[in-house]
């Protein structure tokens, strides 16, 4: 059983107890795992107000040392990463495998963002007078507010994380209430690495709404960098404007997964199983749409629901588990929902049994016939549930993927180069997997297009965000 870390808000380097506390629970059986700070007003000002004070210096700090702190925290995290797995899975019900995967995921933005960190360079400009030198400088944006959802704890924070702290911006994090355990982890290794106190606070809270909007609304954070729902990302976004704050949102996706006639069936398979399946499809890059060009549609529709047949469901810690418990009672009642719709108008029930909401564990299910005029194909599902739609022709497969308002990341297989590069390019999303079920890694800009958000955390660019730039024109004689 892994040990839990200080169960309070993190802030100026303390731990500090609140007066009232909320119960962090197993998903798979409800049963009490912490009693943690439920952060209120008085903790988010202590904690703006240690990140503000903190971040002079931490802006002053050389990039090269920012980062060598950065390279340590990874470290950390790598040589502990059996006891943040096994929390992970404690308080999200994801496997341990998967939990172990995700936090060298998360690791791995620490490392490529220590290297960022030596990397932020300005620029030379040629000038029209001969008199004049222009230079552009980078400068951190300021304290910053980081607001992470509950399905990727750890790595949703590192990808913000390590850009602000790489960049010289102090953070102030705030957890999901589900969640708390894995950011308090974090901040437990941040202090024995030595990042000075008040660069890294956290406040946990049961109260996002209350919580989430004072940090975001106090006049010292100069940024807001959010990951979660839509909805939620468009309330903070109006927010934001009223004081002119930066914002980058990493929103929800319903990700269309095409196959072509002239794909890889087992590629594509293995690759719908990734998409699909991982974290129990509680992830914003979940495969939510597969459309199968007709001719292939049998032969693809049969391999994957014989694949999707051998994965098992239960209990994450159970080292054979593939499918973990859904997070809570609300994510199963609307994959109960969803399901149902489906059924109801005329989907076709291919494997698996409509989930009765009696219990949070669902196995794989795969539905054909699937419509537009669904619940199912408008919204995000979060659970493990394949819906099947058939397309006559390419153009056809492109314009059933791209009617939605979002746009995070769209699949395409086929083993045509000059049609990878045409279907790629004409699908409206931030990030397309060709002939690959996960596209998720630090190198490289995640983010979305319309509905599914503004801006990109990982890469060279992830550090964009936290920096404005400084432009100096100097006169020589
Ligand atoms: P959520 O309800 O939007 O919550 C996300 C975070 O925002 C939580 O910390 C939550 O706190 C907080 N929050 C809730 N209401 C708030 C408000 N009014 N003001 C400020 N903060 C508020 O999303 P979720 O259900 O946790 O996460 C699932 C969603 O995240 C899905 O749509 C998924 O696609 C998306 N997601 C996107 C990405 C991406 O990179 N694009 C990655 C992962 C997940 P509480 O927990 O206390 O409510």
């Amino acid at each position: 059983m892994s040990e839990l870390p200080p169960c309070d808000a993190f802030i100026d380097g303390r731990w500090v107890a609140g007066s009232r506390r909320f119960t962090v629970r197993d998903p798979f059986d409800d049963a009490p795992i912490a009693e943690v700070t439920d952060g209120d007003d008085a903790h988010v000002d202590a904690a703006v107000a240690a990140a503000a004070r903190a971040f002079p210096a931490w802006k002053r700090r050389p990039g090269p040392e920012r980062g060598k702190l950065l390279g340590q925290l990874a470290a950390r995290m790598l040589s502990a990463e059996r006891r943040l797995a096994e929390l992970c899975t404690r308080e999200n019900g994801k496997p341990v495998t998967e939990a172990i995967a995700e936090v060298r995921y998360a690791a791995s933005f620490l490392a490529w963002f220590a290297g960022e960190a030596e990397r932020s360079y300005g620029e030379t400009v040629p000038a029209t007078h001969p008199t004049q030198r222009l230079t552009v400088i980078r400068e951190p944006v300021g304290p910053c507010a980081l607001i992470t959802p509950w399905n990727f704890p750890y790595a949703m924070l590192t990808r913000k994380l390590g850009a602000a702290l790489a960049a010289g911006c102090t953070v102030v994090a705030k957890p999901a209430e589900k969640t708390p355990l894995s950011a308090l982890a974090l901040a437990q290794l941040a202090e024995t690495v030595g990042i000075p106190a008040g660069v890294i606070n956290i406040v946990p809270s049961a109260d996002g709404a209350r919580i989430g909007g004072r940090l975001c609304g106090a006049p010292a954070i100069r940024k807001i960098s959010f990951t979660g729902s839509t909805a939620v990302g468009m309330i903070l976004m109006k927010n934001a404007a009223a004081d002119l704050k930066r914002i980058s949102l990493e929103l929800g996706g319903n990700a269309p997964f095409l196959v072509l006639a002239d794909a890889d069936l087992d590629a594509a398979v293995a690759g719908a199983l990734v998409a699909k399946f991982r974290n129990t499809g509680q992830s914003c890059v979940a495969a939510n749409r597969f459309i199968v060009e007709a001719p292939i549609a049998e032969a693809f529709t049969a391999k994957l629901c014989a694949a999707a047949a051998r994965l098992t469901v239960g209990r994450g810690s159970d080292p054979d588990v593939d499918l973990g418990p859904l997070i809570d009672d609300a994510g199963v009642a609307k994959v109960v929902r969803l399901v149902a719709d489906a059924i109801a108008r005329g989907a076709k029930l291919l494997l698996g049994t409509p989930p009765s909401g009696t219990t949070r564990l669902i196995a794989p299910i795969v539905l054909a016939g699937v419509t537009p005029q669904m619940q199912l194909w408008r919204e995000e599902i979060f659970g493990p549930v394949i819906a099947l739609r058939t397309a006559a022709d390419e153009a056809e497969a492109i314009a059933q993927a791209n009617d939605t308002e979002y746009g995070l990341v769209a699949y395409v297989f086929t083993r045509d180069g000059a049609r990878q590069q045409r279907v790629a390019e004409a699908l409206e999303a931030g990030m397309v997997g060709i002939n690959e079920g996960l596209v998720s890694t630090a190198q490289a800009p995640f983010g979305g297009v319309k509905h599914s958000g503004l801006g990109r955390e990982g890469s060279r660019h992830g550090i964009d965000d936290y920096t404005n730039l400084k432009y100096l024109a100097t006169r020589i004689a």
